[in-house]
């Protein structure tokens, strides 16, 4: 178009080179969607592109780097999943791999109560490890009707005198899906349900509970969203069909009115109320519920894409965080202590399909790593076992 102005008199080369002044000018007048928009959408890869499953660049920057095998502070997993602790060598197998890795104790938080519950405790007090394991118990919340929640607060009573020093996990299906005897969804703040929450804070022992999920995992499944690869890789991780699940925020809505009428139960959000993408929503959330606590499970990959201001978050909020780390895999819990520890730069989740990003570490000041590896867990957790807290790594 511009090239229309170049005079017609002009002989071949000012003509060459005023078109080219006008194609540069051109290139630098951004439109309206700037610049690096109007580069990614005229462009065409001359050789096919890889899929996402394909395309797998590899960093090639030099920068510091330090692992972190072990914590620099004994830890407390409150976030437990190992398997049954009821026979001596899986009890041993456990220990091992807790040892390389400054894991001082485990909340069993997989869910037993009864037999199943009793069965492990005595299998750990057997094997000698009573400092290394602590057990929650966990709440049956299917078909809850009338009644149900006196049955499952004296349940609760006879698990914590057997051993159990806290309610959990309880698992995302309380809310999202758990229906009641009459089919309706059981919703968290079901007034059925308040004498267990009560008899819990009489107890004085904390409620564990993973309301939700990742709030990607609500949203349509377009290919501007977040979790778009793990949404299509697990049919099940799928919440944003409203004919069967509430929204995101209605559920946490659901969720606040219970924490709400229950201010004397100490309330521990699981990964971190996945609210690690907007951490100034949990701030308000911890600003509002003195009682509430909230555990880093699985929202590594959220921490370590804002190390600063984590940090800061981390820093304000010393006394309401907790490590935690879901599944037990040993392998993947140095990336914690990395995140945590160091300043390091650019380095690999351990997830692909969690994060499409590098982490980087956000540098915790030793006094607010004690509290978020130890010393938070054993404030809130009643006969937590004191023995291998005392010394660093
Ligand atoms: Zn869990």
């Amino acid at each position: 178009m511009r090239l229309h102005l170049i005079p017609i008199y002009a002989n071949g080369a000012v003509k060459m080179r005023l078109a080219f002044l006008f194609l540069f000018l051109s290139l630098c007048i951004p439109n309206q969607q700037g610049q690096a928009q109007i580069n990614r959408r005229n462009r065409t890869p001359q050789i096919p592109p890889p899929t996402i499953l394909e395309y797998k660049p590899q960093s090639t920057l030099v920068v510091p780097e330090h692992e972190v095998p072990r914590a620099k502070f004994p830890a407390v997993d409150f976030h437990g999943h190992p398997p049954a602790l009821n026979n001596p060598n899986t009890i041993q197998s456990v220990v091992t791999a807790m040892d390389e890795l400054n894991l001082q104790v485990m909340v069993q938080a997989r869910g037993s109560s009864g037999a199943s519950l009793t069965r492990q405790i005595q299998a750990v007090r057997a094997a000698g490890m009573q400092d290394r394991f602590v057990f929650f118990t966990t709440v049956d919340l299917r078909s809850v009707g009338p009644g149900s929640g006196t049955r499952i607060a004296s349940q609760l009573e006879e698990d914590v005198t057997a051993g159990a020093v806290g309610i959990g996990e309880i698992n995302k299906g309380f809310g999202l899906s758990t229906r009641k005897t009459d089919g309706s969804r059981l919703q968290m703040d079901d007034p059925e349900l308040d004498v267990v929450w009560q008899t819990a804070g009489r107890l004085g022992i904390p409620v564990f509970i993973h309301t939700g999920d990742p709030a990607e995992f609500f949203e349509p499944l377009d290919f501007e969203n977040e979790r778009w690869l793990e949404m299509a890789l697990f049919p099940n991780r799928r919440f944003n069909d409203r004919a069967r699940f509430p929204e995101f925020d209605e559920l946490m809505d659901e969720r606040d009115r219970m924490l709400e009428r229950h201010p004397n139960t100490t309330w521990v959000l699981a990964h971190m109320s996945w609210y690690t993408q907007d951490l100034g929503r949990l701030g308000e959330l911890f600003d509002r519920f003195p009682n509430v606590y909230a555990e880093v499970g699985a929202v590594l990959y959220d921490l370590g894409r804002q190390p600063r201001f984590a940090r800061d978050f981390f820093i304000k909020y010393q006394d309401r965080i907790l490590f935690g780390k879901d599944s037990f895999q040993p392998d993947e819990y140095p990336y914690y202590w990395r995140v945590f520890e160091t300043e390091d730069e650019y380095f690999d989740y351990y997830r692909d399909y969690h994060a499409f990003w590098k982490l980087y570490g956000m540098g915790l000041p030793d006094e607010v790593l004690r509290k978020v590896y130890y010393e938070n867990a054993l404030r809130i957790i009643p006969d937590m076992p004191r023995n291998g807290f005392s010394g660093d790594n």
